[in-house]
């Protein structure tokens, strides 16, 4: 059994990995300060004798003794991130540098959570680890895009000087249940839309691209990426490469709900990439064989029926 803490454990992904990491028997300590995740989506785990919820803020130093540390602390949506950049950057920059002190002085491995957005808009398609992206430092996106490229610099650098065992993952969009139905995401987004009777917003013409990855998938390459040696820092891009573009998502969401919702456009956001895909040989080789197996279809039926559980729940109160 192991002592675990995870930094952004009450949010969607969080969530999961904590509920993954008690099923596999360890301790958990699940950190947050409740900016956009919630003690709802860890309530079933309250009652654990293993588990430990924290309410605290990354950017505040922290003490504790444990055996991993994954880093999760930071708003992932462009609605919420953008809310407050400042904030945004230090949760990212000054949340690192308190983890990674906790990972030095108690000699943890720790994991960190980093983004596909470290390409920007990316010039290689798909996207290989090797590539040092296309990102506006100055652009709405930046605080967000750089307050990750800065974590990663401060994840190697700690690697290389302190020996620290760090490990960088680079994530590439992921759905399932429990994201928040306001969240502003695509897929959360178009799924209430469309449950709702309400016209599906694609933001431009709609032929942007992404690649969706269902939870289950990212949080199995994420424990694989912690079990792997002390040598391997990555980063290791984890997703799912099918692509679609968010027209192609729409319609398949419309015709899995049977909404009778129409699709309207409206105007795309700034910097907004063009398209994403990851190439995932790294993470195949590297992670004992780890493939995403959640196809888009199969995981969008799931967290529709996320979503359905939730409004039920609304319209009762
Ligand atoms: P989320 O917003 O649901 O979860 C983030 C969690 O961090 C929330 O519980 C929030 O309250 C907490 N948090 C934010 N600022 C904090 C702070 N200063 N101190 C303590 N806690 C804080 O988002 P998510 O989708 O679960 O993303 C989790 C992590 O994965 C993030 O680091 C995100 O950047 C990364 N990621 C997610 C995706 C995705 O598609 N979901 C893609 C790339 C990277
Ligand atoms: N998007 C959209 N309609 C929405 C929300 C998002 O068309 O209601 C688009 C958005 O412009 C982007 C894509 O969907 O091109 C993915 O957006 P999301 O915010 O989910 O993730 P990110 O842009 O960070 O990859």
């Amino acid at each position: 059994m192991k002592r675990i803490l995870v930094t952004g454990g009450a949010g969607f992904i969080g969530s999961h990995l904590c509920e993954r990491l008690l099923a596999d028997g360890h301790e958990v300590i699940c950190l947050d300060n409740f900016f956009t995740g919630s003690k709802q989506k860890v309530v079933h785990l309250i009652d654990n004798p293993y588990f430990e919820l924290v309410r605290h803020d990354v950017t505040m130093p922290y003490y504790i003794e444990v055996d991993e540390i994954y880093n999760l602390a930071c708003p992932a949506s462009p609605v919420h991130y953008q809310h407050n950049p400042i904030k945004t950057i230090k949760t990212s920059v000054m949340g690192a540098i308190n983890v990674l002190g906790i990972a030095k002085r108690v000699k943890a491995k720790i994991l960190q959570a980093s983004t596909s957005e470290v390409y920007g808009d990316p010039l290689v398609h798909p996207q290989v680890e090797g590539y040092w992206g296309n990102v506006n430092p100055i652009g709405d996106r930046s605080c967000y895009d750089e307050g990750k490229r800065c974590a990663e610099s401060l994840f190697v650098n700690y690697h290389l000087k302190n020996n620290v065992k760090a490990k960088i993952i680079r994530i590439f969009n992921t759905y399932g249940p429990r994201m928040e139905p306001d969240d502003g995401r695509v897929v959360s987004n178009f799924i209430v839309q469309a449950l709702k009777g309400e016209n599906l917003t694609i933001y431009g013409d709609g032929n942007q691209t992404r690649s969706f990855q269902f939870v289950s998938d990212l949080v199995e390459g994420m424990v694989r990426m912690m079990g792997t040696g002390d040598d391997f820092i990555g980063p290791v891009n984890l997703g799912n490469p099918g692509e679609f573009s968010m027209l192609e998502l729409a319609n398949m969401i419309i015709k899995l709900t049977g909404t009778k919702s129409e699709i309207v456009h409206l105007p795309l956001p700034k910097d907004d990439p063009i398209r994403r895909k990851p190439d995932i040989s790294l993470a195949q080789e590297k992670l004992g064989g780890w493939n995403p197996s959640v196809q888009l279809e199969e995981g969008l039926k799931e967290t529709i029926t996320y979503f359905q559980g939730i409004l039920a729940e609304k319209n009762n109160d």
